[in-house]
């Protein structure tokens, strides 16, 4: 791996970021806070919040298993997708290099900040080799990313080459694990050690069932936390949001009683899916959601809007021909798909 500092912006590099007030004013017990222009009244919400959210790291790394200085906390993933590209990526010079199909904002952010982004075609069993990944880089490559499970095809990469690509890149490695809550294999981020150029994403919005409040998270070693605290907004996680995190991280047990309905949930709807004349195929999933491929899916689409009913048209997609994408839902939501998939002529 190059040093930090040949892989960091020149001007993140020397920045000194913003001091706000509570960032000064650091422990000791205090029972008067005249020192950031907050109104007195209207408590809770008349103060700032805590700008590194240490009370939600420690929770957070209790259930992840990863140190809380090894955290960083976003307005949901989102923020922890642009974050690398401002850290890292000089506008208009440096490149990064990703899966293809993948998750769309990795490519947003890119062209956002000016960042050229280099897609890497995964083959027909939605796999990619290192060798080809490391085959698109240059010197000027920053980045590489990776999801997995992958979205939108539903598989994990293989292990095997994820590790490969981390072990040779020369820059660093962002590997998605949105949906890893929902696979059998080990989360990555537990051998975040081993790895100083990994960054691993996971979020509170899906196994989590916290969209609404936007947390997401990266984990990465103390030195690429210490950038990303740099360069994000002083406020970036709400009171209100790390109040619900805290919530929501009391009680682990509830989600993995989520999940395992949806895993069960799953595989009922893939075995409905493959007997429908109208589907060609199911892809094997490791996530909350499936690719199926079916003889019209922008027909198939329509049909199940004018029900009320969305699933996600990916025809539009490379590799991803008459796909469409499903989001397990309850019981009863999945149950109303299959019956209008099997009127359907
Ligand atoms: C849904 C999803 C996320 C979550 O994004 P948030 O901004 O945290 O809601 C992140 N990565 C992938 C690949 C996703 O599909």
């Amino acid at each position: 791996m190059k040093s930090l500092e040949q892989l960091c912006r020149k001007n993140i590099w020397n920045l000194a970021p913003y001091s706000s007030a509570r960032n000064e004013y650091a422990g000791r017990e205090a029972r008067v806070f005249l020192d950031a222009n907050e109104n007195p009244y209207n408590t809770p919400f008349n103060r700032y919040p805590d700008p590194l959210q240490l009370e939600l790291k420690a929770a957070i790394s209790k259930v992840k298993g990863v140190p809380a200085e090894n955290i960083f906390l976003g307005n949901g993933s989102d923020e922890a997708i642009d974050l690398p590209y401002r850290s890292f990526c000089e506008p208009g010079i440096d490149n990064v290099v990703a899966i293809e199909p993948t998750y769309g904002m990795y490519k947003v952010c890119a062209d956002i900040n000016d960042v050229e982004y280099r897609p890497v075609l995964l083959d027909e069993q939605y796999q990619i080799t290192a060798e080809k990944l490391l085959a698109a880089t240059d010197d000027h490559t920053k980045l590489i990313w990776l999801c997995s499970p992958n979205n939108p095809t539903g598989n994990n990469l293989h292990r095997e080459e994820i590790v490969k690509v981390i072990e040779s890149f020369e820059g660093i490695v962002i590997v998605d694990e949105a949906y890893s809550d929902f696979s059998s294999q080990t989360p990555l981020r537990t051998e975040l050690a081993k790895y100083p150029n990994l960054i691993v994403l996971n979020t509170m919005s899906k196994a989590w069932g916290c969209a609404a409040i936007r947390l997401g998270m990266a984990f990465a070693s103390e030195e690429i936390i210490g950038i990303f605290n740099k360069v994000k907004y002083p406020y970036n996680v709400n009171q209100l949001t790390q109040q619900q995190a805290l919530e929501a991280l009391k009680d682990p047990f509830e989600v993995d009683k989520w999940i395992k309905i949806l895993l069960e949930e799953r595989s009922r709807m893939v075995d409905a899916f493959k007997l429908l004349p109208i589907c060609e195929k199911v892809f094997p999933t490791d996530a909350n959601f499936f690719l199926a491929q079916m003889t019209d899916a922008t027909k198939i689409y329509n049909y199940l809007v004018d029900k009320g009913i969305i699933v996600r048209n990916r025809h539009r997609i490379q590799l991803c021909q008459n796909c469409l994408r499903v989001t397990i839902g309850t019981k009863t939501e999945n149950g109303e798909l299959i019956a209008a998939l099997r009127q359907y002529q």
